[in-house]
């Protein structure tokens, strides 16, 4: 499927693909879940473990939640984030957090997620 970079100003859209993978209308490989957030295998992984983690929620980006979110959904997602790297073994090799916000980063989805990568030596940040 085709995807158009995110619009951070658009308003939220119910149809995007991570918001059907929360409501059951579409299938995921589930690795973690609870009140606050969903994380579930990348259809396209680019690391050797590649875990997105999205928050409940609706909220397009990290700036929209950041700025929108409760002090307990906040709290819950990031938690769920660290505990969905710990239980995939990530802490002690090591990972990384990617979250792409608006045109610029790429950002497909337009549903909050944290990419977990990891599972081999991931190079350079940003490559240059
Ligand atoms: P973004 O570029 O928005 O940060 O990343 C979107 C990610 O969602 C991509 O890594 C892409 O492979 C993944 N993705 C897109 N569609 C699906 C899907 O239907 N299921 C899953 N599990 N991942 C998806």
């Amino acid at each position: 499927m085709t995807m158009a970079p995110v619009d951070p100003s658009a308003p939220y859209d119910r149809d995007n693909i991570f918001a059907k993978i929360l409501r059951g209308e579409l299938p995921c490989t589930k690795v973690y879940e609870d009140e606050h957030a969903l994380a579930f295998e990348d259809i396209h992984p680019q690391a050797p473990v590649h875990v997105l983690v999205v928050p409940k929620g609706e909220y397009v980006s990290w700036d929209d939640f950041s700025a929108k979110a409760s002090a307990d959904e906040i709290a819950g997602y990031m938690r769920a984030v660290g505990k969905v790297a710990r239980e995939l073994g990530l802490v002690e090799s090591g990972y990384r957090m990617i979250a792409n916000i608006g045109p610029d980063s790429g950002q497909l989805v337009p549903h909050l997620h944290v990419h977990l990568c990891g599972g081999t030596n991931l190079g350079r940040m940003i490559p240059a």
